[in-house]
């Protein structure tokens, strides 16, 4: 038909007893409180999906008369009145004991810059992992009522959604979003002005934005570029979530890293703890020192001053991961402002310099100068990052430099079905989510009945079948399938008998992930989906960055193997991955795969949403799963180092998958007793839930941050500020001494080097050391005494400090230290010699060491 298509709303008025779901609407706490959202849906279901699950665009949209029955309706009203008083509640609690042991609310603020935040599906400014990371580290801080607010960007288009068409590609959508749409508001200074921020384009002026999002009891300030005020290239700086090219990425960083701090302090904000999560947002370094400098420090002693409250999280284990931009890039955005931050170029370059960016600065290198606390965010991954960062401290070995590590966790409330927090409210009380870092506690889940175990599960699983079989019809009807065909793969989509064992496998799509790993067998794959007695499912789903051509083949590789006969329903690929079918999956298959190339999955956390369901994971022992796996609660696959060669690996671990899966997954799932279940699939699955619930949430998490980092960096920081910054210039100008002196320190033994002494008697050292113009005060020596293990290496067990005692006309300096062994017989020990200086966040922050 011609002629324009004129759109029009009809907006319902909200009766005056219904005004407050428009509040609700606009505090990010709905997503993750289930009963808030309840109130949107229950009104109108198919709405609510058609919508996006957004609670604004809801608002606009409900019929009048589905409202006005709502307001006369005493079950929705007494529903609504509680969910109101939950929520006042929640905001009324104030700062809990265990923060107040560590921040004070009245003088502490962390700000958490991120370049994404996955909070809930209807405000897609979130990519994957780091994002949903992000939100969740969010909505912790804001359960834990801890000062703290997010600096982020707020995208135009987001991050695109997926569709998959009929030959298995994958097509990427950009919807324009609205902001009147999103949970967002202009903020605004004490006038009711909007707040705008600029920053330096290589000599233009870019004005920002600032919006603030509510969730909970914390604030997300989000920067826009999107202006008239701009030009129209410099508009499209914030449009799209990791889009554009390189010189789109270092503005997109220009405008989180430096319009972050500005609009921070446009707010009114100061904050005494700064956490930079992944490298995109370490310009604020430069930011910070900028002006510091502004208030009379030389660059060293504002560097001094500002890393010694940040915090670094790295998330990137391969240096191709980094961001990295050429000098001329460089030069172009900062040579302007140099002299503002006291800098020639070579030395602003040197911040950014390591071994893999020749002619590069990595943003990775300026947050690890940058900050005083940084980590990886697992066990392996912060081996992994140790070694991988050693270069900024090149003498000390990685285990033992500053590079630490804190597991992720994900946040229960949002990722636990509503179904498990009813049981848990109705058997253990509203308070288990006062628990979360109980590990008693979470015992009692062995004191639910197996049956009820068992059966809640499979209506979850029912549920999930229910969907996918819609998805699945969707996507098909879509792309022209005829209706013999969509019957075919929906034939084993069997809400009716969610009996079936179900295997999930969905994230980010990145080649790493080997999400073909399953199929490297097709033959002994296709016998175990074919075992009519013993039914299997397998549900495949995630993103490929539209950049990144191999792992979107990954997609097409799938999409065939679905159309095989000896696949055909069996095997699923759903498009549209977002938070809310992750958080379908994760709580209603039965078992979640992964299968990454160790050590390449940082942490992973989708396994974590899973395990703490009581879906039970079957993955290489990489990242989070190589610390949360017991023995008890899932299935491990050996990794494989980088030592081996790729296809042996793959192919050992493909195999050892596909034994698992034949001998132990499916046996046991159909393992069943008089009453129809497993109850052994049963003891498996508790053994998940109750491990991996107080381990793996991210109040544990946030915990970790506020006692390991939050808390001493915001002592570092008063320190560093006391009479007008001294500690900040001593330190400043100790390094600078350090630096001159170090090359020429030597240190030798001047004892007997006796190889033997009898029990009861000291071994007696004695060390000189030429300090080359450094005090003895300014180093330390050490003894590390220990034993060698199985395969010969040095373990230690007890550590002693040398005394200073006294220096000699020629400029030596003599240490003594009389050791009596705590261990008797054979056993080893080690002689080595360092800076030391009290004020240092780390012994070995100095980077240097002599081993003697
Ligand atoms: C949890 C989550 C991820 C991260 O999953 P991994 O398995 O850790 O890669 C990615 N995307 C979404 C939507 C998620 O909810």
């Amino acid at each position: 038909m011609p002629g324009t298509r004129y759109t029009l709303e009809v907006q319902p008025v909200l009766p005056e007893r219904l005004k407050r779901l428009k509040e609700l609407a606009n505090d990010l706490l709905y997503s993750w409180d289930r009963e808030v959202r309840a109130l949107f849906f229950r009104l109108d279901r198919e709405l609510w999906e058609s919508c996006g699950h957004n609670p604004k665009v809801f608002l606009r949209r409900v019929a009048q008369k589905r409202i006005n029955e709502a307001a006369e309706d005493r079950v929705f009203m007494e529903d609504y009145n509680r969910v109101l008083s939950v929520y006042d509640t929640y905001h009324q609690e104030t700062a809990r004991a265990d923060i107040l042991q560590h921040l004070d609310p009245k003088e502490d603020l962390v700000a958490y810059f991120c370049a994404e935040f996955g909070l809930h599906e209807s405000f897609q400014i979130y990519s994957g992992g780091l994002g949903i990371l992000a939100g969740d580290h969010c909505k912790a801080a804001s359960d834990l009522n801890l000062p703290f607010v997010a600096v982020g960007m707020l995208y135009r288009q987001g991050y695109f959604t997926q569709t998959i068409d009929a030959r298995g590609s994958q097509v990427a959508h950009y919807h324009p979003m609205h902001f009147a749409d999103l949970p967002v508001d202009p903020a605004l200074d004490a006038n009711g002005k909007e707040i705008h921020v600029d920053v330096d384009m290589s000599g233009k002026r870019v004005i920002l934005k600032v919006w603030k999002a509510k969730a909970g009891h914390i604030t997300l300030y989000l920067l826009d570029s999107d202006l008239p005020e701009n030009d129209e290239a410099d508009r499209r700086i914030t449009y799209q979530l990791y889009g554009g090219d390189i010189n789109t990425r270092i503005q997109q960083e220009i405008v989180l890293g430096i319009g972050g701090v500005r609009a921070l302090g446009a707010v009114g904000l100061k904050p005494t703890v700064w956490h930079i999560n992944e490298g995109h947002a370490a310009f604020q370094i430069l930011e910070r020192c900028r002006e510091a400098v502004a208030q009379g420090l030389d660059f060293d002693s504002a560097l001094e001053l500002v890393a010694a409250n940040t915090i670094f999280t790295t998330h990137t284990p391969v240096p191709a991961g980094h961001d990295i931009f050429d000098y001329a890039l460089m030069e172009r955005y900062f040579g302007s402002q140099l002299k503002a931050l006291g800098l020639d170029k070579e030395k602003l370059f040197s911040l950014g310099s390591s071994p893999d960016s020749q002619g590069g600065f990595n943003m990775t290198a300026l947050a690890l100068r940058g900050s005083r606390f940084r980590n990886g965010v697992s066990r392996i991954h912060g081996g992994v990052a140790s070694r991988m960062d050693a270069y900024i401290w090149p003498q000390i070995p990685p285990e033992e430099n500053p590079v630490g590590c804190i597991t992720n966790g994900v946040h229960v409330p949002t990722f636990l079905a509503r179904e498990w927090a009813n049981l848990f409210d109705m058997r253990f009380g509203g308070g288990w989510r006062n628990e979360l870092l109980n590990e008693e506690f979470w015992k009692h889940i062995d004191d639910i009945p197996d049956h009820s175990y068992w059966s809640l599960h499979q209506s979850l699983k029912a549920e999930m079948l229910a969907e996918v079989k819609r998805r699945v019809i969707h996507q098909h009807r879509r792309n022209g399938t005829s209706e013999a065909l969509i019957e075919r793969y929906v034939q084993y989509l069997t809400p009716h008998d969610a009996d079936v064992l179900t295997v999930g496998f969905a994230r980010r799509f990145a080649t790493y992930k080997r999400a073909t790993l399953l199929f490297s067998d097709p033959v002994r794959l296709a016998r175990l989906l074919n075992d009519p007695k013993r039914r299997m499912l397998l549900i495949f789903a995630g993103k490929a960055h539209p950049h990144d051509l191999p792992a979107q083949r990954l997609i097409e590789v799938i999409h065939e193997y679905s159309r095989r006969p000896e696949f055909e329903g069996k095997l699923i690929l759903l498009e549209g991955y977002d938070l809310s079918l992750a958080r379908k999956l994760v709580t209603s298959v039965d078992v979640w795969l992964n299968t990454p190339e160790y050590p390449l999955e940082a942490s992973g956390t989708s396994g974590e949403k899973a395990g703490i369901n009581g879906v039970i994971n079957l993955s290489v022992l990489d990242g989070w799963w190589g610390e949360g796996y017991n023995g008890e609660n899932g299935w491990a696959i050996t990794p494989h180092g980088a030592q081996y060669d790729s296809a042996y690996r793959d192919r050992e671990e493909a195999q050892e998958l596909l034994d698992i899966m034949e001998k132990q997954v499916i046996p046991l799932y159909y393992h069943r007793n008089g009453h129809g279940y497993s109850e052994q699939w049963v003891k498996k699955s508790k053994n998940s839930m109750k491990s991996l619930i107080p381990r793996f949430n991210s109040q544990r998490m946030v915990m970790d941050y506020v006692r390991n980092y939050y808390a001493p960096a915001k002592r570092q920081r008063l320190m560093m500020l006391g009479n007008n910054f001294a500690r900040a210039k001593e330190i400043a100008a100790w390094r600078k001494r350090l630096d001159q002196s170090w090359p020429k320190v030597s240190a030798w033994r001047v004892d007997d080097g006796l190889a033997e002494i009898r029990s009861g008697e000291a071994l007696a050292l004695r060390v000189k050391a030429r300090l080359n113009g450094l005090h003895p005060d300014d180093v330390l020596v050490e003894c590390l005494v220990g034993y060698e293990s199985d395969n010969n290496e040095f373990i230690r067990l007890d550590s002693h400090i040398f005394a200073a005692e006294g220096t000699d006309e020629s400029g030596e300096t003599r240490f003594k230290l009389d050791l009596y062994p705590r261990l008797p017989g054979l056993q080893y020990y080690k002689i080595r010699l360092f800076p030391f200086h009290p004020a240092l966040s780390h012994r070995f922050e100095s980077g240097y060491m002599i081993w003697l």
